[in-house]
């Protein structure tokens, strides 16, 4: 079985339509793909009426959060929840803020850029991006290609949008153990997204994710591509001693990121586990 849990569309910052998503998993021979757009469900219609024989669908989302790092100051986390009530309207309410806040923030970086002379219009590139859906650095990146000033994304993250780069503002981020409640109370199911990606910026200690998981914490992604061999390895251990569940998963982006569907896999027994622990919606079969 191939279990892919950690996936993003047009929603948010990935390059493929919801619809076209689900199509790639289907070509990508996945059994199990589940759709998490950085704060929103705006896909997950689309997403679900795209479905075909032989393929289920796992609706979720994948939160910005703010949490202590475990050494004295704070750090950017990813929060993924699964199968929980769209409607829920704590939920509804603090994805609509995360929206709106990342709206300001893109203006905001891009403004930098125009102000340095780079070739960025940042009316014209917010009027582009529809308010349901979510904006990231990734439509900046692209913009940057389309401008020629990079051949990249990637190129564009790593000359001026990473974190450590001069116009880097931080995203909208909600407190994690606010967001754990949200997600708990909508009835879904948290995984800790990429924790240990030490490449991608500061991260989270292992005291950290014992507080998360003493506060309603579900699970840990273990198998993700910015994850070396020793981050999977103690994360694993982690989740063992914590009684967290485990995935692994490929947060495909489309043409956004050189990782592909399917290149990470979640235990079906842990995608079973998932399912037993929400009470939101279920997963989708044609
Ligand atoms: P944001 O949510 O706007 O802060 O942007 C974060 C998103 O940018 C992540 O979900 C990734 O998709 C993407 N990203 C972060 N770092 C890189 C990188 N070095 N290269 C390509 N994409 C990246
Ligand atoms: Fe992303
Ligand atoms: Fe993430
Ligand atoms: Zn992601």
């Amino acid at each position: 079985m191939r279990i892919d849990l950690h996936t993003h569309s047009t929603a948010s910052d990935g390059t493929d339509t919801p619809a076209e998503l689900v199509a790639a998993a289907v070509e990508a021979g996945l059994d199990v793909l589940a759709i998490t757009d950085h704060d929103t469900t705006a896909g997950w219609v689309e997403a679900a009426e795209a479905l075909r024989p032989g393929m289920r669908l796992v609706r979720g989302a994948e939160l910005s959060c703010i949490s202590p790092d475990g050494r004295g100051g704070t750090c950017t986390v990813h929060l993924l929840a699964y199968l929980y009530d769209p409607a829920a309207d704590a939920m509804v309410r603090a994805h609509d803020r995360s929206r709106a806040e990342r709206r300001v923030r893109l203006r905001r970086i891009a403004e930098r850029m125009a102000a340095d002379g780079l070739p960025i219009d940042p009316e014209a590139l917010l009027a582009a991006l529809p308010l349901e859906s979510t904006a990231g650095r990734p439509h900046l990146a692209m913009a940057l290609v389309r401008a020629g000033v990079v051949s990249t994304v990637d190129e564009a993250f790593a000359r001026f949008l990473n974190d450590r780069g001069r116009y880097y503002v931080p995203s909208s981020r909600t407190p994690v153990l606010e967001a754990l409640d949200l997600v708990i109370r909508a009835g879904g199911v948290s995984v800790l997204a990429h924790a240990f990606a030490y490449r991608r910026g500061p991260t989270v200690t292992a005291d950290v994710i014992a507080d998360l998981a003493a506060a309603g914490l579900h699970g840990v992604e273990v198998d993700h591509p910015n994850h070396d061999p020793d981050a999977r390895g103690k994360l694993r251990g982690l989740a063992g001693e914590l009684g967290l569940l485990i995935t692994g998963s490929s947060d495909y982006h489309g043409t956004n990121k050189t990782v592909h569907l399917g290149q990470e896999s979640t235990d079906p027994e842990m995608l079973d586990a998932i399912a037993d622990k929400a009470t939101g919606v279920e997963i989708l079969a044609p």
